[in-house]
């Protein structure tokens, strides 16, 4: 096993991976941007070296500068955590080239399904069901409309090298195929520094089901069962489970069998997830590999009984899959809902400011993952995503129910969340019968975020609170010290949520 690992990420993914490396006796140093310099993954790690200004660019993004700090602070692999380095294969392969362990798959795995494009044939060429689609690309409007007669409208325009849902464009007519070929190359060109665009078969009501892959060095490739990820804003998920409604166990062992032919046939190791489209007939389509751990990782590690981040490291470290397929059947029902740090009754803009106050939810089944606490300012400069909260129960509805009562337990003063979006998701009664596609929450939007019923709830509070404040101005039960009353600033802030609280208690606030 190594003896020290450099994290080379923030938030929420740094702390999980620190607190795995804890767990396996590894020490760790940190990196963070000036921006970061209080934050928890600064502390939590044995040493941390500050690399670069805010923006990403500068400091998170600066691979050549992170291997060097590996270095010299003599640790012996770095994880990637998702995003920022994880998927960039030069980055997996100067790390191997510095005499380090990346903690993730080989740098030509990474390559074989970093592009779409040329994802699809690999995975093709060894038996995997993919949309019907062009995998070479289209080169103009024409010859887009010509390929799109084929399949039939609608089609999807979709960047080669895409990821978070950017370069993509639903195209339901033949009028609109130049102008929104025109604005996904923009988009691509943008975010990825690369204007090459393909098209597929745009699958109407499907659901995301992908299927969580580990492989050792030694030829052993296992799949971990589905998580089901169709509660997504844009083409981009905020509410996973597993297992899926949509899965019996013969779908499961089938979807199962083709993941792990697609990451053999990239020569995968490590924790991968190959991501499909399931129709409502039952048909499955592989849409990509992610080569990295996921966001969404926790529901696999509560339903498997495994800590998937522990065993990146030991693959990484050479170990061998103690494993057989036959050891996974998913056991109970787990779903994660992300808070991130964005208004949903103001079209999930971002918000900013300083975490005045958090309570976090604990209890039976409960994991909070996340990268801030109380005093934590939060920027544009990062995600919004703050936090991961996972539940775990028997069944799916007694997981919905404890979910609706750890969001309950949440407090986050200070900034605006996704918690009373979470909180109306999990009272919906479609979401509850579990008939759910991709495009459910688009349709639902109005109605789980109107601003309306926010106003109602928020005057409810405001009366809740003045009600508080009145029954401690006249001496009965007194919910925190007042400043005057010799509190700390702390209690003060407490104070603000004692409110809060009681408006959560009376189910005022959502
Ligand atoms: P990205 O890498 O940008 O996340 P994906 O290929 O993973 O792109 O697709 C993101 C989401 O877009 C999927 O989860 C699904 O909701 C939707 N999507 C992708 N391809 C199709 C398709 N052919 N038909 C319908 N929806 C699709």
């Amino acid at each position: 096993m190594f003896k020290k690992v450099l994290v080379a990420n923030r938030g929420e993914i740094a702390l999980r991976v620190i607190r795995a490396c804890q767990e396996l006796g590894v020490k760790t140093v940190a990196v963070y941007s000036e921006a970061d310099a209080s934050a928890p993954h600064v502390r939590e790690a044995d040493e941390a070296v500050c690399v670069g200004p805010a923006p990403s660019s500068q400091s998170y993004l600066v691979g050549e500068r992170l291997i060097e700090v590996a270095k010299a602070m003599g640790a012996e692999a770095i994880h990637p955590g998702y995003g920022f380095l994880s998927e960039r294969a030069w980055f997996a392969r100067a790390v191997r080239e510095a005499g380090l362990v990346f903690i993730g798959p080989p740098a030509e795995a990474i390559e074989a399904m970093g592009s779409k494009t040329a994802a699809r044939q690999l995975v093709i060429a060894a038996g995997v069901p993919v949309v019907p689609g062009n995998a070479e690309g289209v080169k103009d409007a024409d010859e887009a409309r010509a390929i799109a007669e084929t399949y039939g409208y609608p089609v999807l325009l979709k960047a080669a090298a895409g990821g978070g849902g950017k370069g993509m464009r639903v195209v339901r007519t033949a009028d609109e195929l130049s102008a929104a070929l025109d604005s996904a190359r923009r988009e691509a060109k943008n975010a990825f520094g690369d204007d090459a665009v393909y098209l597929e078969k745009y699958i109407e009501g499907p659901r995301h089901v992908e299927i969580q892959v580990l492989a050792d060095a030694h030829g052993t490739v296992l799949h971990l069962g589905e998580r089901e990820c169709s509660v997504q804003r844009r083409h981009q998920k905020m509410i996973e489970e597993a297992p899926s409604v949509a899965v019996s166990p013969e779908l499961r062992a089938r979807m199962g069998a083709t993941a792990v032919a697609a990451a053999k046939a990239a020569g995968y190791v490590n924790a991968g997830t190959c991501e499909f489209l399931l129709d409502r007939d039952g048909q499955y389509y592989f849409l990509e590999m992610n080569t990295r751990i996921q966001v969404e990782h926790p529901v696999t590690e509560l339903v498997m009984g495994l800590d998937l981040v522990q065993w990146q490291i030991r693959i990484a470290a050479g170990e061998p899959l103690p494993f057989q397929q036959t050891d996974f059947a998913p056991r109970g029902w787990a779903i994660e809902c992300r808070i991130t740090s964005e208004d949903p009754t103001n079209g999930f803009l971002p918000s900013t400011g300083r975490i005045e106050y958090l309570h976090l939810p604990s209890g039976p089944g409960v994991r909070w993952d996340g990268g801030v606490e109380a005093g934590s300012d939060v920027g544009l400069h990062y995600d919004p995503m703050l936090a991961k909260l996972i539940v775990h129960a028997p069944s799916r509805s007694l997981a919905i129910a404890r979910m609706r009562r750890a969001l309950l337990e949440l407090t986050v003063d200070g900034i605006e969340t996704s918690r009373g979006f979470h909180l109306r998701v999990m009272d919906d009664p479609e979401f509850q019968s579990g008939d759910i596609s991709i495009q459910w929450l688009e349709q639902r939007l109005g109605t789980l975020t109107s601003p309306t019923a926010d106003r109602e709830t928020l005057q409810l509070a405001a009366i809740a609170a003045a009600l508080v404040a009145h029954e401690e101005r006249s001496g009965g039960r007194v919910v925190s010290p007042a400043p005057e009353q010799g509190g700390s600033p702390a209690s003060v802030s407490r104070a603000g949520s004692g409110w809060a609280a009681v408006g959560r208690r009376e189910g005022l606030r959502s």
